[in-house]
C-alpha cells in the first residue's frame, strides 16, 4: 500500500504514525499520575496525529498536511513544556529536527525560529541565564545544521533528476524525459493545441556501423544533435527517443509551421558533413496534437508518417493532414 504513495507521503505518514504510539503511553502514564493538563496535551497531539494520518491516507495532499503538523507539534512541545518545565526541554530537539523532513528547508527554519523565540519566553524567568544560552546556541546549532543539511539533500536532488533525464551519449534529453513531458502535456491541456511532434530517423544508420565501426556511429549521432540545438528554438523540446532516433515536441506551430520546420531540418542534415565521404540523411514524420489527444495517438499518427517518409525512398517528411489525405 505504501510503495504506491510519493516519499512525501511516506515520510509524512510513517512520522505521524509513529509519533502516535510513542506519545500516548506518555499521556496515560500522566493520566495514571493525575496530570490531568499534561495528560491532556499529549492526548491532544495524538488525536491530532492521527486525524492528519487519516487525512493525508485518503486526501493525499501532503503540503497542507505538512504544515498543519509541524504546527501542532511545535505548538504541544512549547506547551508541555511551559506547563511541565524546563525537565522536558529536550524534546524541543527532536521536534525542530522533524521540521526539515516534513517541510521545505526554508519553511522548517521560520517555524522554528518562532517556536525558538517562544522557548525563550517561557524559559527566561526559570532557569538560569548560562543554561538558558547554552540551550538556545544547541537549539540554533542543530536548526544551522538540519537547514544546510536538507538544502544541499535538494539540490543534489534536483542534479539527480536532470542526469537521469539525460542522453549521455548526445547530452539530449532521454525517453524518460519525453515521457514526463507528453504526461504533463496531458494533465495540463490548456494552451497546448498548438504543439507538433517531429520524429526523425536516421536513413540507413546501420551502414554506418557495418562501414565503420560503432565508434563513429556515435560521433555522428552526437553530431547529428549538435547540428539539431543549432537550429531548434528554445521553446523546442528536444529527445532521444532510442537509438537513432529523435523526437521534437515544437510548441506553438501548426501543421504548416511544423512541415516547414521539419523540411528545413531534413535539407539541413542533407546538406551538412556529419560524416565524411558518406552521406547521412534523416526521415521525418510529423503530426499535430489534436484536442483532447492522449500522447500514445499522437505519437502513433507521427511513427505512421515516419513510416510513409520511409516507403516514399527516406531522405524525406511526412506530415498527418497534409501529406497524407
Ligand atoms: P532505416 O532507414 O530503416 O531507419 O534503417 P536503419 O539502418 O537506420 O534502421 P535499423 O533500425 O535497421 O538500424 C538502426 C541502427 O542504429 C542499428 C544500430 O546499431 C544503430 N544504433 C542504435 N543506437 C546506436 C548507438 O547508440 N550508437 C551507434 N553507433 N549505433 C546505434
Ligand atoms: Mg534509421
Ligand atoms: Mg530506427
Amino acid at each position: 500500500m505504501l510503495s504506491k504513495r510519493s516519499k512525501e507521503e511516506v515520510v509524512l505518514l510513517m512520522l505521524c504514525g509513529l509519533s502516535i504510539p510513542s506519545i500516548l503511553p506518555f499521556g496515560i502514564i500522566r493520566l495514571l499520575q493525575h496530570h490531568w493538563i499534561l495528560a491532556a496535551v499529549d492526548l491532544m497531539i495524538v488525536f491530532g496525529m492521527l486525524c492528519i494520518t487519516l487525512f493525508v491516507w485518503h486526501t493525499r495532499r501532503v503540503r497542507a498536511a505538512g504544515i498543519a503538523v509541524t504546527v501542532f507539534y511545535s505548538v504541544g512541545m512549547l506547551a508541555a513544556i511551559y506547563i511541565k518545565g524546563v525537565s522536558i526541554v529536550y524534546w524541543a530537539y527532536p521536534t525542530m529536527i522533524a521540521a526539515f523532513f516534513i517541510l521545505k528547508a526554508k519553511e522548517a527554519l521560520a517555524i522554528n525560529s518562532i517556536s525558538l523565540l517562544c522557548l525563550l519566553w517561557i524559559l527566561q524567568p526559570a532557569m538560569p541565564l548560562f543554561n538558558l544560552s547554552s540551550l538556545v546556541v544547541t537549539l540554533m546549532l542543530i536548526n544551522l545544521f538540519s537547514y544546510i543539511f536538507s538544502e544541499r539533500t535538494d539540490l543534489q536532488h534536483v542534479e539527480l533528476n536532470q542526469q537521469a533525464e539525460k542522453d549521455f551519449l548526445t547530452g539530449a534529453g532521454n525517453r524518460r524525459a519525453f515521457d514526463r513531458q507528453i504526461h504533463a502535456m496531458n494533465t495540463h491541456e490548456t494552451g497546448m493545441h498548438d504543439t507538433c511532434l517531429l520524429i526523425l530517423d536516421l536513413d540507413h544508420f546501420k551502414n554506418v556501423n557495418d562501414q565503420f565501426g560503432h565508434m563513429v556511429g556515435d560521433q555522428v549521432l552526437i553530431n547529428f544533435c549538435s547540428l539539431m540545438r543549432m537550429r531548434l528554438r528554445s521553446g523546442d523540446h528536444f529527445f532521444r527517443y532510442g537509438g537513432e532516433e529523435f523526437v521534437v515536441v515544437a510548441t506553438g506551430v501548426d501543421s504548416v509551421a511544423a512541415a516547414r520546420l521539419a523540411e528545413e531540418l531534413r535539407s539541413l542534415v542533407e546538406k551538412s558533413v556529419l560524416l565524411r565521404d558518406f552521406p547521412i540523411t534523416v526521415s521525418i514524420g510529423v503530426a499535430r496534437r489534436r484536442q483532447d489527444e492522449d500522447g500514445e495517438s499522437w505519437f502513433r499518427r507521427a511513427d505512421a508518417m515516419l513510416y510513409e517518409a520511409k516507403l516514399s525512398g527516406r531522405n524525406a517528411v511526412r506530415v498527418d493532414g497534409l501529406d497524407s489525405e
